[in-house]
């Protein structure tokens, strides 16, 4: 089966995209190792990432439908990071219907931007790759990695306006998304609060219905 995961930035997409892929062997397609991969080996793409524009719709709708023609599909997948925009969503079907496949459903994780904010912007990481989070997750001492010792830095992204800001780009892009795959009768509504096995058991439990 194929499905489509979709959350905020603090919702905690990427723990339970691994989550899921573990569980129910699917293959993971994220948008975001897509890119990272592209990157080698396409001066075009390397150069949007670089400069921080938006990639456009064409290339990643390409990117995507490059990725699907590949035999290893076949198994069933979990989309991440795509579509983003309604287009895309639009032309997913298209190549969908085109092999013979669908969706068989969009989760759609929610938490409430007080929660994601406090998730993000208590984040602390070191140099080292240690990540902390002040209340959630503290080092022993007050902002030294319990690791190598060093300080620990709030990265700029993760700081509380940027972290509004982020949410607010969201719910602007994802809102028409959203209402696309409700009207398909395909989404499902996860409450994204609470810990990330109480999370994956409302995925768990929709898939094996
Ligand atoms: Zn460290």
């Amino acid at each position: 089966m194929n499905y489509i995961l979709l959350g905020p930035p603090g919702a905690g997409k990427g723990t339970q995209a691994k989550l899921i892929v573990d569980e129910f062997k699917i293959l993971h397609l994220s948008t975001g190792d897509m890119f990272r991969e592209a990157k080698k080996s396409d001066p075009v793409i390397k150069e949007y990432l670089s400069s921080g524009h938006l990639v456009p719709d064409e290339i990643v709708i390409d990117m995507v439908v490059k990725r699907l023609e590949k035999d290893d599909v076949q198994k069933g997948f979990l989309l991440d990071g795509f579509p983003r925009t309604v287009h895309q969503a639009q032309e997913l079907d298209k190549i969908l219907q085109e092999k013979h496949k669908k969706i068989a459903a969009v989760f759609s994780i929610q938490i409430d931007n007080h929660e994601a904010v406090r998730r993000i912007s208590g984040r602390r990481v070191c140099v080292c790759g240690a990540s902390f989070h002040v209340s959630m997750l503290a080092p022993k001492k007050e902002n030294i990695c319990d690791y190598c010792g060093k300080d620990l830095l709030h990265r700029s992204d993760d700081k509380e306006d940027v972290v509004r800001e982020r949410l607010s780009v969201y719910e602007t892009q994802t809102k028409p998304l959203i209402d696309y795959y409700k009207k398909s009768g395909i989404l499902v509504e996860i409450d994204g609060h609470g810990n990330e096995k109480k999370v994956f058991e409302q995925i768990k439990k929709s898939i094996n219905e």
